[in-house]
């Protein structure tokens, strides 16, 4: 059965439990803010941030969790008395594996996990093993460690809410049918800043975060630009809705009102539409199979005229091509892609490569390595570490 259609029926009662891992990004800003404004039926049970102690601080001295973690820091005990100050009863964790403590030991009914990269799967699992609900925000859990997501959804009987935009729109299209009644997924990808970029490689930092559309953090905002993002949704989908890849495309959508489209064996096809306003899928995720009402967002019928839909052309966008080969080869192979890039956009937003490097280094590290099937979390760390260290030295030589 597809992850995504592991649903319980709803839950008794109207208050959740909710644990916000990577609290101090992007996804978890506004996660907060969603638990904020929803008539006291999330309580923000937990937080766990990776280095940003003092906005963690801030957090955690106005919702006073029962649990705050901090997965990195240069003065852990001087972190801990922070936290112990901001939250008096909450339970503190400091330095690795702390999120993952969060996820597996809060008791949260629902874990939303907003923590960039790789290093978010860990907690996803756990969040699963235990019987939660995740609202996983973390693509890379599902890029990474699909089997693994599946084992652990079969054994701890939680279930898995996507809240990336497009994947949120095709689980509504998709409304658990079986995917043998599905002909084709269609993502929509907006281009990012550089789609009329004359010279995309040497496009700057500065330029590349200024996404058009939506606001997000470093990493993905780069990764949009470079549509690579798409190519990592593409695989999150595959695995997320069990669906083959000649049925999975993208197509460019500058408007980025139509986040997925969904056409059935019969002949229809069903599109989700939604301003592009990220506490939209946020809120679906807490509160689905509910929908609680947002007085601000939605669409008028006029916003949908003269929408836009293009294929993404060949040879343009060689990170998104790279992704797909990677997430068809399946097993190992994007684990190692997902690290190498992760490694070659630290590097270019420091300034250390030319972002036309990026593309170049994944591509080096991806013919190095020999997939393997996938058996557990030690072995995906293991190549995780290899293809860092691998692009690290591709990056030093650039
Ligand atoms: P941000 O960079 O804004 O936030 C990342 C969060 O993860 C921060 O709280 C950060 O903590 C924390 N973090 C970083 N490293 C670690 C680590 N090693 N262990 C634990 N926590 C860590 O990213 P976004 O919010 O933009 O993205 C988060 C995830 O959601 C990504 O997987 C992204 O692809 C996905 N996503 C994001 C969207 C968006 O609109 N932003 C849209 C769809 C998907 P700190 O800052 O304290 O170091
Ligand atoms: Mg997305």
């Amino acid at each position: 059965m597809p992850v995504a259609a592991r649903l319980r029926a709803p839950r008794e009662g109207p208050r959740h439990s909710l644990a916000v891992l990577g609290s101090t990004g992007s996804i978890g800003r506004q996660t907060l803010d969603v638990a904020a404004g929803s008539d006291d039926r999330i309580e923000v049970v937990a937080l766990s941030a990776g280095s940003n102690l003092e906005r963690l601080c801030a957090q955690a001295r106005s919702l006073r969790p029962r649990a705050v973690a901090l997965e990195h820091s240069t003065d852990p005990i001087a972190a801990r008395a922070s936290l112990a100050a901001a939250a008096p009863a909450a339970e503190v964790r400091v330095g690795p594996g702390s999120t993952a403590w969060v996820a597996r030991e809060s008791g949260a009914d629902i874990v939303l996990n907003g923590v960039v990269g790789a290093a978010g799967l860990e907690a996803s699992l756990g969040a699963l093993e235990r019987g939660a609900r995740l609202a996983l925000a973390n693509k890379e859990t599902l890029v990474v460690g699909g089997s693994l997501v599946r084992e652990a959804l079969a054994r701890g009987g939680g279930e898995l809410v996507p809240v990336d935009s497009e994947h949120s729109g095709a689980f509504q299209c998709l409304a658990h049918r079986p995917s043998g009644e599905l002909a084709r997924l269609t993502l929509t990808a907006s281009g990012g800043p550089l789609r009329e970029h004359r010279d995309w490689t040497c496009a700057t930092p500065a330029e590349v975060l200024r996404h058009p559309v939506w606001s997000m953090g470093r990493r993905i905002t780069v990764d949009s630009a470079l549509l690579f993002n798409k190519g990592l949704e593409l695989i999150e989908a595959h695995v997320l809705f069990e669906v083959p890849w000649p049925r999975l495309d993208a197509v460019l959508h500058r408007e980025a009102r139509v986040h997925a489209l969904v056409t059935f064996v019969d002949g229809s096809t069903l599109l989700q539409a939604a301003p592009p306003d990220m506490k939209i899928p946020i809120r679906l995720a807490l509160s689905w199979p509910e929908r609680w009402d947002d007085p601000v967002a939605s669409l008028e019928p006029r916003d949908l005229a003269g929408l836009e839909f293009a294929p993404i052309p060949a040879g343009r966008y060689p990170a998104f091509e790279l992704a797909l080969v990677a997430g068809r080869a399946g097993g190992t192979a994007p684990c190692a892609l997902n690290a190498a890039d992760e490694v070659a956009v630290a590097a270019f937003l420091e300034g250390a490569i030319p972002l036309g490097q990026v593309p170049e280094i994944v591509r080096r590290v991806v013919e190095q390595h020999a997939p393997e099937r996938v058996e557990s979390l030690e072995q995906l760390l293991g190549v995780d570490a290899w293809a860092r260290r691998a692009a690290r030295e591709l990056g030093v030589r650039a």
